[in-house]
């Protein structure tokens, strides 16, 4: 789980936890958990999943016995920041660190708990919803940033937007130790995600530079590899703010012309170069997403068409498409014609028309399962994956067939 050369690396999630770096001790189970040993104890980066959190406790203890000094989320994701159960329930009482969003996070989850268990079943296709409603509130949050002192060894937290709006990086320069949480992942910034809340571009890619002119060693991301080496640090954190605002630029530009937002989704795209990156692979997000993200966080969410603005039902709208093409019939014969030749986006279009005019047709069910089960596996990205995957087991369902799920999680999520 450590690559000197970034840039032809083979990333990956998942490997045997044990000490990475001197004194860093790296639990990688989808998301990297990090046990630092201070002189007054432990500082845990990323207590990880709930679901994981024995697994993790029993990990470290077979390392050390050091007490529990410390833990820091780098955000409230649940991925990240639930997995401290063990650890309390054998006793230990750490200060627990979070950027001062990560609460109003958490009051989020609360408030939206169903909706996003929806969405994470949809996200990671799971078989049923499922999300936490446990949470192990910090104990120590901060707005900008905030030192600690362990013994001798001076901890440096810093507040960032990104992902979320309550990240936080971790820098120790005594050992020239840098803990990114998801500001780095392996992957292309998960920075569009059609189905959550606001997501930071701009911010992000002043995190990463911020970061880089620290001259760190090490780089201990939230997912993948671990970094060593100061210029291959340095070359990862660089480009992938660059990969940021190539986006940000594009998308700047267009709104200041006056482009509408669906001509700026389909003209804005990334570097070609940088996004052969090892490390900026859109196999979780979707460039295109980040576009969406970047025109919710500047603009309104009309899409610039005036029908839309206050639209009939799509129902509705699927009837008259109907209607006019001669019936249901015909939409979807074009819609697999459309499939044959390849136009999946058209041909998802004919069968979102087909069963929404007529909801109980199977042929028009039939389309929409082929459909999105083509789309599914012509897409990259887990984040378009995942839609794709449910609206194909709704088609399912409404034809009698059993779900596909993925039986074993893609990202772990039930490991
Ligand atoms: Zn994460």
């Amino acid at each position: 789980m450590l690559t000197r050369d970034p840039l032809h690396a083979a990333p990956r999630v998942w490997g045997d936890p044990g000490e990475i770096a001197p004194d860093v001790f790296m639990h990688p189970a989808f998301v990297n958990s990090y046990a630092l040993r201070t002189p007054v104890g432990l500082l845990l980066v990323d207590p990880g999943f709930g679901h994981a959190s024995d697994s993790l406790l029993q990990a470290v203890r077979q390392w050390t016995d050091a007490p529990l000094h410390t833990a820091v989320y780098t955000h409230g994701h649940v991925d990240h920041a639930f997995g401290l159960r063990a650890f309390l329930a054998a006793g230990a009482q750490p200060q627990i660190i979070a950027q001062e969003n990560c609460l109003g996070r958490f009051r989020r989850y609360a408030l939206t708990n169903g909706w996003n268990a929806r969405i994470n079943q949809r996200q990671f296709s799971l078989p049923q919803p499922v999300f936490p409603h446990h949470f192990d509130w910090p104990t120590l949050t901060f707005r900008d940033a905030l030192t600690q002192q362990m013994g001798d060894l001076a901890v440096h937290y810093r507040a960032a937007k990104g992902e979320t709006d309550d990240a936080c990086w971790v820098w120790v320069p005594a050992r020239r130790y840098l803990f990114t949480g998801d500001l780095i992942i392996w992957q292309a910034p998960n920075c569009g995600n059609p189905q959550k809340v606001q997501r930071y571009p701009a911010e992000w890619a002043e995190a990463l530079d911020c970061m880089a002119g620290l001259d760190a060693e090490w780089l201990f991301p939230g997912h993948g590899l671990v970094i060593q080496g100061r210029d291959a640090v340095r070359t990862v954190l660089v480009e992938t703010a660059h990969y940021l605002r190539v986006i940000i630029a594009q998308v700047l530009e267009r709104m200041n012309a006056g482009q509408t937002p669906e001509e700026i989704v389909h003209a804005v795209e990334p570097d070609p170069e940088l996004a052969t990156r090892p490390y900026l692979q859109a196999n979780y997000d979707h460039p295109k997403f980040i576009v969406r993200n970047l025109l919710r966080l500047w603009g309104g969410w009309w899409n610039g068409n005036a029908a839309d603005l206050l639209p009939a039902t799509l129902e509705a709208q699927a009837r008259e498409i109907a209607a006019l093409a001669g019936g249901v019939g015909k939409v979807i014969a074009r819609g697999h014609a459309l499939l044959q030749e390849g136009q999946t986006q058209l041909a998802a279009h004919c069968a979102e028309w087909a069963t929404r005019a007529a909801p109980h047709d199977l042929d028009a069910q039939r389309l929409k399962r082929d459909v999105y089960a083509r789309r599914l596996g012509e897409e990259r990205a887990l984040m378009a994956q995942g839609i794709y995957r449910a609206a194909m087991n709704d088609a399912r369902a409404a034809l009698g067939e059993e779900p596909e799920s993925t039986v074993r999680l893609v990202m772990g999520w039930q490991e």
